[in-house]
């Protein structure tokens, strides 16, 4: 394993992005597999650099690392960032362990798609929103030691975060304030006190099977922490919950999107302060034949749970599985949420004339 040390500062010069990220990948194309980056606040380090080899591991130990570390990065990097980090850690994080010893900026594994995310300390806000789940790749996992900054986890579609509270006792809600706004998807774990979460989801006991992926994943996380020593305190499971999104059935009425943002996100609609807001929904995406993709349900698959039917934007799928044509608009929302992936998205791309 070939090994360098970057510096992100020289005599007191500090090395732009744009060229400490090149240097990085001259280096790659050299065949150095093993980076320690002292940087200066440099954005998008670890992530953004590949290998020629997709099987080949990276490794990057950094310091001072500026926004977005481990951005994109892919399965094989592993990142270890020695101190607190900025916003936008593991942004879009496709499959690398990412270990920060210390605390997070706002929205750490904001759009997680794949691979690890361990913290050792504490996340800001929207951390953890819009975390995803393709069936294609391994499920992503989130583990913070502390609590989490407000509004966090909102749309989150899948995955899986653990937030452990530790050292949170006198904190009112270890998930910060409206936590899982818009939740459709993923599983959430947190010891400790939780308040005034969205609507959209629930608050269940642990089962054996969670149980067993905590008991599991926490070695792991506190391994990669180090603070094995917290194995006892953390694994009594009579202080642990889950929040999951709300069955369709259970959901309440479903509500426009004007009375969304008017009411259930933020009082007074996001950004209600600075804009003029008409509240009408101006349709944008196409439908029919202009559709990117379309999709086709395999019934052999089908275990008739209706997901599809209940989280389908448009309305567009039928009771019998048949799709409206002059509804859908090849969001592929049906496809995300199926748990037996019975529905394969075939591309559209037809010349339109
Ligand atoms: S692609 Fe989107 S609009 Fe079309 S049926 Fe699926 S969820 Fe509905
Ligand atoms: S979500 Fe999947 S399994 Fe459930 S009804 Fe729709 S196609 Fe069938």
């Amino acid at each position: 394993m070939k090994t360098i040390t970057i510096e992100g500062l020289i005599k007191n010069n500090r090395i732009s992005t744009q060229d400490l990220l090149q240097e990085i990948q001259e280096k790659i194309n050299e065949g150095y597999t093993n980076f320690e980056i002292n940087a200066c606040g440099q954005h998008d380090i670890g992530g953004s650099s590949w290998a020629k080899d997709p099987n080949e591991s990276l490794t990057f130990k950094i310091t001072n690392p500026g926004q977005r570390v481990g951005a994109m990065a892919r399965k094989g990097t592993k990142i270890y960032v020695n101190g607190s980090t900025p916003a936008d850690v593991g942004w879009l994080n496709s499959g690398a362990e990412i270990i920060v010893n210390g605390d997070c900026g706002d929205t750490a594994a904001h759009c997680a798609a794949s691979g690890h995310i361990y913290v050792s300390g504490r996340v800001g806000t929207r951390s953890g929103a819009l975390m995803k789940y393709d069936p294609k790749f391994p499920v992503p996992e989130f583990w913070v030691l502390k609590n989490t900054g407000s509004y966090s986890f909102e749309f989150m579609s899948g995955g899986i975060a653990v937030v452990c509270g530790f050292d949170c006792s006198d904190i009112e809600s270890v998930l910060g304030k409206r936590a899982c706004v818009g939740m459709v998807g993923g599983t959430i774990y947190f010891r400790g006190n939780v308040k005034d979460i969205a609507s959209c989801v629930e608050i269940k006991e642990l089962s054996q099977e969670d149980i067993d992926f905590l008991t599991a994943g926490m070695d792991k996380f506190l391994s990669a922490i180090d603070k094995r020593g917290l194995k006892d305190t953390l694994l009594n499971f009579n202080e642990w919950k889950k929040i999951t999104p709300l069955p369709p059935d259970k959901k309440i009425n479903k509500i426009s999107v004007s009375d969304f943002h008017k009411n259930d996100w933020i009082e007074g609609g996001i950004f209600g302060d600075f804009i003029d807001d008409d509240y009408k929904v101006y349709p944008l995406a196409t439908t029919g034949e202009g559709r990117l993709q379309e999709p086709i349900w395999d019934s052999s698959k089908c275990i008739n749970c209706k997901l599809c039917i209940n989280n389908c934007p448009q309305n567009a799928i039928k009771e019998d599985y048949s799709i409206d044509e002059n509804k859908c608009i090849g969001c592929a929302f049906c496809a995300t949420v199926c748990p037996k992936n019975a529905w394969e998205m075939k591309n559209n791309k037809k010349e339109i004339s």
